[in-house]
């Protein structure tokens, strides 16, 4: 089959499209004819070099495709049956995946980092990893859901407990956790407050239901959030931007508010004054992708229409370091998604 790999880090010039076999399921697994992988900016962490990372490496992981081949234990499901991928990989028997906390499992990680991903034609895949999909849903829409929704689903739902009414706060309304996020929040009737680079971008946020867009190069977030909340903040603040941003989205909470974080795009590195976390009462919380139900539960709304993908482009896989270069940009407005 043709496939993506990398068997060096570095720039989108180490992406390799090159020939190699196919891959053989399991008894226990099913065999994917991969028709639309989204990229994700794990995808670049791990072309850059991530710890765990075994070369040569595939990439990529969300996936939506038809069902190739079945293994001999897997039941309830067709070849040729219209599917998409949970981007998730965890041991299945052990206390916290029983308990269906599968990211808080030790064999835990997300598909295409520590193992190989979707960047291929074919893929084999435990059958707990199969989820079919309605004919609304076209692949690439399919391919552009499973791992922003999951997240933004458990930091807002699974981490800060929001409630209907609350005022939020999602940093990078253009990326695939914030438009995620923006939908979920609307969902359970919040305030929504959105933050990006240009007007563009914010009419587009609207459209997905945000309430008010603050332009972060033009405007401070936090003085923007006291305006609108008449100098209340935020309940929940929905991270992912990291230290470009931090000290502003700690700024625009309430007192008892909730920071969640996901993500660290633009640093890693921040500091929190103490003296303000124990005062005003605040919640920091980390979110790492999410459980299986909450997948299913957030799937639920998007196959019901509630939830809507935002594709912004797609490209054939043979391009996949012209994607690179696109998702690095961060010109898009949702998903990136490469076709094999
Ligand atoms: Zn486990």
């Amino acid at each position: 089959m043709k496939a993506v790999r990398i068997h060096q880090f570095g720039g989108p010039e180490v992406l390799t499209y090159e020939d190699i076999s196919d891959p053989r399921p399991r008894k226990d697994q099913v065999l994917v004819q991969v028709k639309a992988c989204s990229l994700n900016h794990l995808d670049v962490w791990v072309r850059k070099g991530l710890p765990g990372v075994k070369l040569p490496h595939i990439l990529g992981s969300d996936i939506a495709g038809e069902i190739a081949e079945i293994g001999e234990y897997v039941t309830g499901f067709n070849v040729g049956q219209r599917v998409l991928g949970a981007p998730v990989h965890f041991c299945g028997h052990c206390l916290k995946c029983l308990a269906g906390l599968q990211n808080q499992c030790q064999e835990f990680t997300v598909l295409g980092n520590a193992v190989d991903g979707g960047n291929c034609e074919l893929i084999a895949v435990p059958a707990a990893n199969i989820i079919p999909i309605p004919d609304s849903l076209d692949f690439n829409q399919a391919a552009s859901v499973p791992l922003v929704f999951v997240t933004a689903w458990h930091m807002l739902v699974g981490l800060a407990g929001v409630r209907p009414g609350q005022a939020v706060l999602v940093l990078g309304a253009s990326s695939g956790v914030g438009i995620a996020a923006i939908q979920i929040a609307k969902l359970f009737h919040c305030r929504v407050i959105t933050t990006a680079g240009d007007e563009t971008k914010l009419e587009k946020a609207k459209a997905l239901g945000a309430d008010h867009g603050i332009n972060h190069y033009k405007q401070k977030i936090s003085d923007e959030v006291r305006k609108i909340t008449n100098k209340a903040g935020v309940d929940i603040v929905v991270e992912h931007v990291g230290a470009a941003t931090w000290d502003e989205s700690v700024r625009s909470l309430k007192t008892a508010g909730t920071l969640v974080t996901c993500g660290a795009t633009t640093g890693a590195n921040v500091s929190i004054d103490l003296r303000h976390l124990f005062a005003r009462q605040l919640r920091l919380l980390g979110s790492y992708m999410g459980t299986m139900g909450e997948l299913h539960e957030v799937l639920g709304h998007v196959f019901a229409g509630r939830l809507k993908p935002v594709v912004d482009r797609t490209f054939p896989l043979s391009e996949i370091r012209a994607a690179h270069e696109y998702l690095e940009k961060s010109q898009m407005f949702g998903k990136v998604v490469v076709n094999p």
